[in-house]
């Protein structure tokens, strides 16, 4: 079955005790046993429960999976997947990744042994080198956070099988209607259902996806001792989310193109990172592993004034100041000071983040009042 068709059907069918069509929200922590271990295959919620199977299900066909694992947010499901290695091993990842990402492998894993390196993957030279004898994975993350970046995913999973060691891809800016991580090699890919899988700004939840047997029975293992599991409510969101996901896709991306070429041409504008863009220097890849390019925009102006940057996020009347992204609704924010203020300044920097760099989530509303929006915005500064 084709995407749109498994969005809407896979991992569901109609309720067997009364015929809802909806998957209903079990909102239960036990289930009645008819003998000790005797069940109808749950026992208790945290390792297991049927909004969430369905969830997990539906999402493995999304990425053309056997697996997924659930996860009461995306850094659940991060947490989980660096939880498969162990003290002295090594971990080389983007340098331009979420920082909340950054932060947890940091401030979190290294105090248990685990080292990183953080470099431009974008450039596969960078990660031959990067690599060491106990380097036993490799994240990626692609399309990069702000910077909009394409990483070869090809390339990169095929370097890490090489040398034995995993390969992840952070699928939440991408989604897996626009690319598929395990076709191109991964071994796992990782969610930020919060974003554009869930779709509504109205939950945090997280996935992790694998094809492979015993990576999955690992991190069911993690899933349930670990417990950063979603409630039932939570997948039911998510799960009704999926059902749209391919639509809302189409006009994100759709309206993210409209707005950056409008950026773009903008007398006020310095420079637009959009993988869209004939001249994005990795453009060749982003069409090649990606059906299209995605909702994500960020830029800087001219006035190289860091003040003129954050003064523009609050003079936009239908993008939204706030942090997260894809939602049907337009967002607008200024990462040096928000979603990467937990990256040093001088990373910053050398990975090319400006303070002065504005990101945008193009939402699903009609495009001519987004872009309006921006130039009233632009003009006024
Ligand atoms: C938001 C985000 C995360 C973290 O997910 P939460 O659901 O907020 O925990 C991880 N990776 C990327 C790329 C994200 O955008």
């Amino acid at each position: 079955m084709k995407f749109a068709t498994l969005a809407i059907h896979a991992g569901q069918k109609p309720d067997s005790a009364t015929g809802a069509i909806m998957t209903p929200i079990y909102q239960t922590s036990t289930f009645a046993q008819s003998e000790p271990t005797v069940h109808k295959g749950y026992d208790y919620s945290r390792a297991g429960n049927p909004t969430r199977t369905a969830l997990e299900k539906n999402l493995a066909a999304l990425e053309g999976a056997k697996y997924c694992a659930a996860f009461s947010s995306g850094m659940g499901a991060i947490d989980a997947v660096v939880k498969l290695l162990k003290s002295g091993d090594h971990v080389v990842a983007g340098n331009d990744l979420y920082g909340g990402t950054y932060r947890i492998f940091v401030k979190v894993f290294e105090q248990f042994g685990l080292s990183f390196d953080f470099i431009d993957m974008s450039n596969i030279e960078n990660v031959k080198e990067a690599l060491k004898s106990n380097t036993k994975m490799i994240w990626i993350e692609t399309p990069t956070n702000p910077l909009l970046r394409i990483v070869d995913i090809e390339s990169v999973t095929k370097l890490a099988k090489q040398i034995g060691a995993l390969s992840v891809v952070d699928n939440t800016f991408a989604t897996p209607y626009l690319q598929r991580p395990l076709a191109l090699g991964a071994d796992i890919v990782v969610h930020s259902a919060t974003k554009y899988i869930g779709g509504h700004s109205d939950v945090i939840l997280g996935a992790a996806i694998t094809n492979d047997d015993a990576i999955a029975e690992k991190l069911y293992f993690i899933q349930k001792s670990s417990g950063a599991v979603p409630g039932p409510f939570d997948c039911f969101l998510a799960l009704r989310g999926t059902k749209t996901l391919h639509l809302r896709m189409q006009r994100h991306c759709e309206n993210a193109t409209a707005v950056a070429e409008f950026l773009a041409a903008h007398p006020k504008v310095k420079h637009v990172n959009f993988p869209g863009f004939k001249t994005h220097p990795n453009y060749e890849i982003a069409k090649r592993q990606m059906s299209d390019f995605g909702g994500m925009v960020s830029f800087t102006l001219k006035n190289d004034d860091m003040s003129a940057a954050k003064k523009l996020t609050t003079l936009t009347k239908i993008f939204t100041l706030a942090e997260s992204l894809g939602g049907v609704e337009s967002l607008i924010e200024h990462p040096a000071s928000m979603t990467h203020s937990s990256l040093p300044r001088e990373v910053r920097l050398q990975s090319g983040l400006e303070d002065t760099l504005i990101r945008l989530s193009v939402g699903v509303e009609d495009a001519d009042d987004l872009i309006s929006d921006l130039k009233q915005a632009i003009e006024s500064i």
